[in-house]
């Protein structure tokens, strides 16, 4: 009977997604980001992980981290010795993840965590790079506003890619274009 509604669905998509999220001192933003991400997660029909990079975080985050691991599945978390900088905790996440699929997502909730299934499709119809534009930039200081203006206008300017202007960190990007910016920053290194 189900037979046919089988072949219009095809084989389920067994891939596996991993969310890699710098931390440095966000205790206080933790909990809202389990509330606002985990549902989110639950809601795709995608096995998960979160890998968590605490970034010489004083403030707890770590800790906190633990324990969520003890009650959730699908949690990880990579410890840094100190505090590196946003770019090596990134990248440290990306050597972790173990995902077909890798999305970067900041701990602060900046980027709103309800795209992340419309980054997911793009995937599935074959993108390997998704990247998330903001349309405002709500809630930041004017400075803030300004001084991320000139910072894309300059990088535009200077690296031979457009990144579009406003793209935050919040992206997606394939196993293929996961293991090409690894094997590019160990050339670098
Ligand atoms: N972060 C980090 N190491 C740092 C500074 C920041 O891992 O040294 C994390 C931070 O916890 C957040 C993300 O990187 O999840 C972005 O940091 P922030 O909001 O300070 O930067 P911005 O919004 O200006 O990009
Ligand atoms: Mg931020």
């Amino acid at each position: 009977m189900n037979k046919s509604l089988d072949f219009h669905l095809g084989p389920p998509d067994d891939r596996l997604i991993s969310l890699v999220v710098p931390v440095y001192n966000e205790r206080v933003m933790l909990p809202l980001f389990f509330d606002r991400v985990l549902p989110v997660l639950a809601a795709v029909n995608l096995r998960h992980e979160i890998v968590f990079v605490d970034d010489g975080s004083e403030d707890g985050s770590a800790v906190y981290i633990r324990n969520e691991i003890k009650r959730t599945p699908g949690l990880r978390l990579v410890k840094l010795s100190r505090n590196f900088g946003k770019e090596a905790a990134v990248t440290a996440g990306l050597e972790h993840a173990r995902g077909d699929a890798v999305i970067v997502l900041d701990a602060d909730l900046q980027d709103p965590p309800e795209q992340i299934p419309a980054m997911i499709e793009s995937w599935q119809s074959g993108a390997d790079v998704v990247l998330m534009q903001r349309r405002s930039r709500a809630g930041e200081t004017a400075f803030k506003r300004w001084s991320a203006h000139l910072f894309y206008r300059l990088l535009n300017r200077t690296s031979r890619t457009d990144i579009p202007v406003d793209t935050g960190d919040f992206r997606l990007m394939s196993r293929k274009a996961v293991d090409a910016i690894l094997t590019l920053n160990e050339r670098n290194r």
